[in-house]
């Protein structure tokens, strides 16, 4: 098997190109804090922790979860703020980068 990020199927393609471009945006996210590894498997969207906005719970925000394939630390990624990030860059003449 190819040693890269094993990207989920419930990714459509589109989202996977906006993930790795949000990712490479920060360099400090593909590295691991405990292990210091880059190699990662990538979960689809899922249900994060709910969360309170101005005092309303709105249930909770879908999430894409690493997994650290050396020690299996876990980090999360918010998807409403990658998406949003991704339209307002549209919106403004295209995604830089
Ligand atoms: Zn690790």
């Amino acid at each position: 098997m190819p040693d890269e990020p094993q990207r989920s199927d419930v990714l459509t393609d589109e989202e996977w190109e906006l993930f790795q471009a949000h990712i490479h945006r920060f360099p400090k996210a593909e590295v691991c804090p405990v292990c210091d590894s880059t190699v990662w498997s990538v979960t689809g969207l899922e249900m994060g922790t709910p969360v309170v906005d101005d005092g309303v719970h709105t249930g909770g925000v879908q999430v894409v979860t690493l997994i650290c394939k050396t020690c299996f630390y876990v980090r999360r990624f918010a998807w409403l703020g990658i998406k949003r990030e991704a339209a307002a860059a549209a919106m403004t003449g295209g995604r830089r980068g």
